[in-house]
């Protein structure tokens, strides 16, 4: 940590802010060391005792925390109490200059060290984010708005994982093609969206360095925190410097880096939109690109399904992180023999859901992460309840400050209609119905975006028939979002191209010569 830096230390607490009278005892008291318990939202919600915000946050570059040429910061915030968490330096121009610089000149170094050694540091690094795991956990939580049973035992391990599995990799590169050889492409600049922040800087990190690769990333606007914390466990490991540089700010510096002329390929996960607009900016220039970017998934439920498994699935698939998952099942396709028993069981188990304070363990959704996202998904939702089809939201207690929405379905949506087509990013769900699995398979493909599907069915020859007809990068089976580093996970059409993850991922960073 920088010196003279102020650290907040608040105190923690819990209270399930629904009201639902569940008190986390055993998992958040480990977080409160010494702190008796105390159920006040307004404190809980903001901090712990092993979380030091810092309330000024620094650019990372050359290994070193350094104030922004710029000399401006902004603000990031709690999004479940909309309270500052802290600023966090905006990086202009001349910040990306000297970040790229600063990974030209390292890449001269640790693109020659050896497989071996690329990869005792990554799995130095993937010891610390285990080491310090509850704190990634909690920081993730207060300034994304999810809950923290997400952070602990998805983000945070996730994170680790990835590191992991690229660690292995490292001095392996020659089976990456076999029969080729491989090279480096050199400086990589990364930009990543405020969803999954610690676990999507990972997941671009950490291909990039096994693959003897220098980085600048750049982690979205409204998440900036886990980043940086990533940033000091980076020299906590002893990184070279310049290896990893971390440029935090908004579009402005994202697209800096994009039209960089010294970097040699930019890695984006985001929105379509912004993906659209990067690969004209990079157009007709020498540099590569893969680009993880929207979804509109089906979800297809079988009469053969074992039904309440897949009510669990369902409710995972769409309102896990609070739907702001790229690959989130956000259209769900029910046989119609069992569509009535469905959507009976499904608002029963909806009514159990818990929302509210990221913080407490038993929390199932957390906050929207702004305002901004809030309001796109209100208006989304106003658009739905014009288009027809029944909406369905259970009686659930919003907290009364941050930005929270209520899970919700339209049932009975036509493939034409708005939510049918756009991505919300948020927690609602479209149901329709169909007779065949070969209606199953043209209402799932009936759009413009290709990243994900799931499928419920207890005929394994059906899953198989059906799965190889489906135009989407990611099928799960009788599961949803399950993620695993050794998976590639990407898509088709306006969902992007290239891959991330297991050996696939890798030539998004490799010359194959
Ligand atoms: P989302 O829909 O998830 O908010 P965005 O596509 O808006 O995603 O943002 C994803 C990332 O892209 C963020 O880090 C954001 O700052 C960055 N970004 C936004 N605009 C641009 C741009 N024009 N060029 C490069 N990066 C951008």
């Amino acid at each position: 940590m920088q010196a003279g830096t102020q650290n907040k230390k608040l105190k923690t607490s819990s209270k399930n802010v629904a009201g639902r009278g569940v008190e986390s005892t055993s998992y958040q008291n480990r977080f409160v060391k010494g702190i008796p318990f105390k159920f006040d939202y307004e404190a809980s919600v903001e901090s712990t005792e092993v979380v030091k915000i810092k309330s000024q946050n620094e650019l990372f570059i050359g290994g070193k925390f350094v104030k922004p040429q710029s000399g401006k910061y902004f603000k990031t915030l709690n999004p479940a109490t909309e309270n500052v968490l802290a600023e966090v330096a905006e990086a202009n121009s001349t910040d990306v200059d000297l970040a790229v610089l600063a990974a030209r000149k390292a890449f001269a170094t640790w693109s020659k060290l050896s497989g071996h050694e690329r990869g005792r540091y990554l799995f130095k690094i993937a010891r610390i984010i285990q080491e310090r795991a509850r704190e990634v956990a909690i920081l993730e939580s207060l300034d994304n708005g999810k809950p923290i049973k997400e952070t602990r035992d998805v983000d945070t391990p996730l994170a680790a994982a990835h590191f992991f599995y690229h660690a292995g990799w490292a001095d392996k590169l020659e089976y990456v093609v076999p029969g080729r050889s491989v090279a480096p492409l050199g400086v990589v600049g990364q930009i990543i969206p405020w969803n999954f922040p610690l676990l999507m800087a990972a997941w671009k990190i950490a291909p990039a360095l096994a693959c003897g690769n220098t980085v600048v990333l750049k982690p979205a606007e409204t998440t900036p925190l886990t980043a940086l914390l990533l940033a000091e466990i980076i020299q906590q490991a002893e990184l070279p410097e310049g290896v990893v540089n971390i440029v935090t700010g908004a579009g402005e510096t994202g697209a800096n880096l994009v039209d960089h002329p010294d970097v040699n390929k930019i890695a984006f996960t985001g929105s379509t939109d912004i993906g659209r607009r990067i690969q004209k900016a990079i157009a007709g220039t020498q540099k590569r690109l893969t680009l993880e970017l929207g979804g509109k998934s089906a979800h297809i439920i079988f009469e053969d399904a074992a039904i309440d498994q897949a009510i669990e699935g369902v409710i995972n698939g769409i309102y896990f992180n609070q739907g702001h998952v790229c690959c989130a099942g956000s259209r769900l396709l029910l046989e119609e023999s069992i569509s009535e028993l469905f959507v009976k069981k499904l608002k029963k188990r909806m009514q159990k859901i818990r929302i509210g304070n990221p913080l407490d363990k038993n929390t199932d959704i957390g906050a929207i992460n702004s305002a901004g996202e809030l309001q796109k998904i209100q208006n989304l939702v106003g658009v739905g309840k014009t288009e027809g089809g029944e909406f369905f939201e259970p009686n659930l207690t919003l907290p009364s400050k941050g930005y929270f929405h209520k899970p919700c379905f339209f049932n009975g949506v036509s493939s034409a209609a708005t939510l049918s087509r756009v991505e919300v990013f948020g927690p609602v769900l479209t149901i329709a119905t169909f007779r065949t699995p070969e209606e199953a398979v043209l209402k799932a493909n009936d759009t413009p975006y290709g990243l994900a599907a799931g499928l419920w069915s207890e005929k394994g020859s059906k899953i198989h028939k059906v799965a190889s007809r489906l135009r989407a990068g990611v099928i799960w089976a009788n599961t949803y979002n399950k993620f695993d580093p050794t998976s590639p996970f990407g898509g088709y059409y306006e969902s992007g191209f290239g891959r991330e993850g297991g050996r696939h991922g890798l030539l998004g960073y490799l010359e194959v010569k």
